[in-house]
């Protein structure tokens, strides 16, 4: 990890960023981690977090967003390499009552299937 990166010890997505906890890696950058989800909801679900510890999209803000738009940028190219044109969702909950578990930024990438909406 660089030498800025901010971690919380107690962190579960800290711990698989530094690879204390196994994951099943989709990709790898300075900046970011894609994983596969322990419990997948569609046939593709893989997780892309910051390395750095953000605790959700509501402690996104100038001194961190660029991170968030590279995370976009990943997200676009493995779209395209993992072939998900016919369609992907991209889903980041915040906070307990949307069903955040882990407070740890993370965007769920999830393809492979139908899809309805609104959301539950
Ligand atoms: P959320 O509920 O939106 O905070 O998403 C957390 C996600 O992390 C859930 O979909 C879990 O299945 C997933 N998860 C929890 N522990 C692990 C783990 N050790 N490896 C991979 N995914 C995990
Ligand atoms: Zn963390």
């Amino acid at each position: 990890m660089p030498e800025m990166t901010k971690r919380d010890p107690d962190c579960l997505f800290c711990k698989i960023v530094a690879g204390e906890i196994p994951s099943s890696k989709v990709y790898e950058d300075d900046v970011c981690y894609a994983f596969k989800d322990i419990d997948p909801q569609a046939p593709v679900h893989f997780l892309v977090v910051p390395k750095e510890h953000i605790k959700s999209c509501a402690a996104v803000d100038g001194s961190n967003s660029a991170v968030v738009g590279h995370i976009f940028e990943v997200i676009a190219k493995l779209s395209a390499e993992l072939g998900l044109g016919d369609g992907f969702r991209v889903v980041s909950n915040v906070g307990e009552q949307a069903g955040q578990s882990v407070p740890h930024l993370h965007f769920h990438v999830l393809s492979g299937r139908d899809m309805t909406w609104p959301p539950g």
